[in-house]
């Protein structure tokens, strides 16, 4: 069956109906699952196996027979465990349909057939009895429902149901416990995902800040986690400011209360700064003795021989409402408010009691400002970037008149404000952007501009000579930076943007930036590469099936498709010099016909090619442009630094390649890419 799906083409922002297979969502959804990367963690498969051969072992010195309930099967791996560990019967639970089907097959490949049960039901939906799904409760219950926040996918609920219907009282469960700990830090440059800090613009009639509007000042952001390789953040990016401690932890043998709650911790600070951010991350323990422990502290806290890289499970940064100063020694509270899915966090200076309870609020966390609905934390990071900004300013000195007629393309910029003071205030601006006149109007206002930039609520396609006040365009500005953008080239809907505006530009319009180019780079992942790779046997499970269900969804469109990654979370090293591939000249219109290209790439280093790597440069002016992608390659063992506010494109090849020596490989790499204009599409094919 087919179905018809309308949504706005990234690139070239014209709506579109695309025909899609009824299974397109089932294969996206495989072809990008964490399914691999779990079944490639060896610490957590090693610790789950233990735990569960210790739980079969201790219902069976019972004397009893063990009946497992593993919710959310997945492959099938857990029972397939508890099965050979000597359980009785299994009742294998998965939702997501083609999981369960390939966990049926699974399963039967590996000789359980008649010990595993997998049902294709939401927990919640089993049924117990003669007639039912399950003959009786469980006595083991066996689970692996946890995400980075550990409650975000529905674990608490689900453990709540579990223990009311579906196992026995005293039920031995694996993992037992899990406990969620915090530390207290002070980071500007984590606090910058959150805050819009004040933006200092040298304009020729002296120093001008841009300010955000007070609402920003106390809002409480978005209750969305913020999941990160907190690994990858060098310690010179934050100042600890307290112990690490145990928050709250749940007893999965006993049941669970899923209904909003808090949780309240004293802390004495180590020293003294600004509290701005709690940092966590959690571990589980697979029996009641908690010797066998899997871990998601980071490298300051735990030995680097417990490291496993995993990332279905990373750390946790969430933001206080507002920076607090806390002095050393002088005790804090600091709260962790939940409801069933998710968590944030207050602190509170030690007062009385009574005060402090008021200050508890349980409910979750609402964008009262609404920056934090229009910038998501990369973009935060992003704007917050004076280097970044001074390219900006420097560029916009260069092109500004001062009787200059400017238009701003991007989605919830700066630009117009920079703009408007480096043009001496004589520069009328204009601002075309779809997204949150509401907040626009206050920030414009904040900064006494409420007059000076006008903001226009159209399309560029539907942009009137009266929305200009009858003027021409003689500067038209972009970042660009557009929220419907995913991969680096989406962005390039500020060329279609541009050429659907091209009537109303002046016939010696400057455009800036005003041309664009993809840059292209082979690299080796120090561990990226293995949420693509498959698996083969898994704990001496075969999971073969599971292999061939994601190359098979990867397949599903004809051309594999890059995805989006940021690099700066997942070391890698450049195997080839970066490489320019295509260019996207901004002063003329979009062509009719697509831009393409193709050559070779020398491979320059020895390593495994597991892909290659693409982002945008935009060339602002001359001399001066902006990388979204590469910084710079920092050693001569080919480390990248990436740039930290934006996702890169990876195109992970079908194949690796290794070479041990230089001289027995392919030295090169060839490629074609192919820009549709279009469709906005590109398209690109390597050989190795
Ligand atoms: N147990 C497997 C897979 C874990 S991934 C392993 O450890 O390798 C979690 C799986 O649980 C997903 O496939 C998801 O679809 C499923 N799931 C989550 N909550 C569920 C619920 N309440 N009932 C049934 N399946 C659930």
């Amino acid at each position: 069956m087919k179905t018809f799906c309308g949504r706005a083409n990234p690139t070239t922002g014209a709506m579109e109906w695309l025909e899609e297979d009824e299974n397109y969502d089932y294969h996206q959804e495989i072809a990008r699952s964490r399914y691999a990367d779990m079944l490639h963690d060896k610490d957590r498969n090693v610790k789950y196996y233990q735990g569960i051969r210790a739980a079969v072992s201790r219902v069976k010195e019972r004397g009893e027979k063990a009946i497992v309930l593993d919710i959310g099967t997945g492959t099938g791996l857990l029972s397939m465990m508890a099965a050979s560990a000597g359980a009785d019967f299994c009742y294998a639970i998965e939702v997501f349909k083609p999981m369960a089907n390939a966990a049926v097959k699974i399963v039967e490949k590996n000789g359980f057939r008649d010990k595993i049960k997998v049902i294709n039901k939401h927990s919640t939906e089993v049924t117990v009895g003669p007639d039912g799904d399950m003959q009786c409760r469980a006595n083991i219950l066996v689970t692996e429902l946890f995400d980075t926040e550990l409650i975000g996918e529905g674990a608490l609920p689900t453990y709540e149901h579990a223990h009311k219907y579906l196992v026995q009282e005293g039920c031995e469960a694996v993992p037992h416990r899990a406990t969620v700990y915090v530390q207290l830090v002070e980071s500007k440059r984590m606090w910058s995902w959150n805050k819009l800090f004040p933006v200092h613009v040298e304009a020729e009639d002296g120093e001008k800040i841009i300010v955000s509007p007070s609402e920003m000042e106390n809002c409480p952001g978005v209750p969305s986690v913020c999941d990160i390789q907190l690994n990858q953040m060098p310690s010179r990016d934050f100042t600890i400011l307290s112990d690490v401690v145990t928050m709250f932890s749940v007893d999965f043998s006993k049941p669970v209360r899923s209904a909003s709650t808090y949780y309240r911790v004293q802390l004495e600070p180590v020293k003294s700064g600004k509290a701005q951010i709690v940092l966590s991350w959690w571990d589980i323990d697979m029996d009641p003795s908690g010797m066998i422990n899997c871990t998601m502290a980071p490298y300051w806290v735990k030995s680097t021989s417990a490291f496993q890289w995993r990332d279905h499970w990373m750390q946790c940064v969430y933001f206080l409402p507002n920076e607090e100063p806390v002095l050393q020694g002088e005790k804090v509270y600091l709260t962790a408010c939940r409801d069933e899915y998710s968590v944030w966090y207050t602190l509170q200076k030690a007062r009385g009691e009574e005060e402090n309870k008021a200050a508890i609020s349980v409910e979750s966390p609402v964008c009262r400002c609404q920056a934090h609905l229009l910038w998501n934390r990369p973009r935060f990071g992003q704007l917050n970037d004076q280097n970044r900004t001074s390219q900006y300013i420097k560029s916009l000195m260069k092109v500004l008149k001062t009787d200059s007629v400017c238009l701003c393309i991007s989605d919830g910029s700066l630009l117009p404000v920079l703009a408007h003071y480096l043009g001496a205030k004589q520069v009328q601006c204009f601002f075309l952007s779809l997204v949150y006149y509401f907040f626009f109007f206050k920030f414009f206002k904040a900064n006494h501009l409420e007059d000076k930039i006008k903001i226009i609520e159209a399309r560029p396609e539907l942009l009137t000579s009266s929305h200009l006040e009858d003027k021409k365009i003689s500067v038209l500005v972009g970042e660009p930076f557009f929220t419907t953008s995913l991969l680096p080239w989406h962005n390039l809907y500020f060329w279609y943007a541009r050429t659907a505006v091209t009537s109303h530009l002046a016939s010696n319009v400057t455009v800036l930036p005003q041309s664009a180019s993809l840059h292209m780079m082979i690299v080796e992942f120090q561990d990226l590469w293995r949420i693509r790779s498959p698996c083969g046997t898994c704990e001496g499970f075969d999971v073969q099936t599971m292999d061939d269900m994601i190359k098979n969804s990867l397949n599903f469109r004809e051309s594999k498709e890059a995805e989006p990654h940021p690099l700066w979370e997942y070391p890698c090293k450049s195997l080839s010099d970066p490489q320019e591939v295509l260019t996207f000249d901004f002063r003329k219109t979009v062509p009719q016909h697509s831009l393409s290209t193709e050559g070779s790439v020398n491979l320059l280093r020895k390593g495994k090619s597991h892909g290659a790597v693409l982002w945008m440069e935009y060339h602002l002016a001359a001399d001066i442009s902006v990388s979204t992608g590469l910084l710079q390659i920092s050693n001569e063992k080919g480390n990248c630094e990436w740039n930290p506010h934006c996702k890169q494109a990876v195109y992970f090849f079908s194949s690796v390649i290794e070479s041990e020596t230089l001289s027995d490989i392919p030295s090169a790499v060839t490629y074609a890419i192919n820009f549709n204009t279009k469709t906005g599409d590109i398209a690109m094919d390597f050989k190795l």
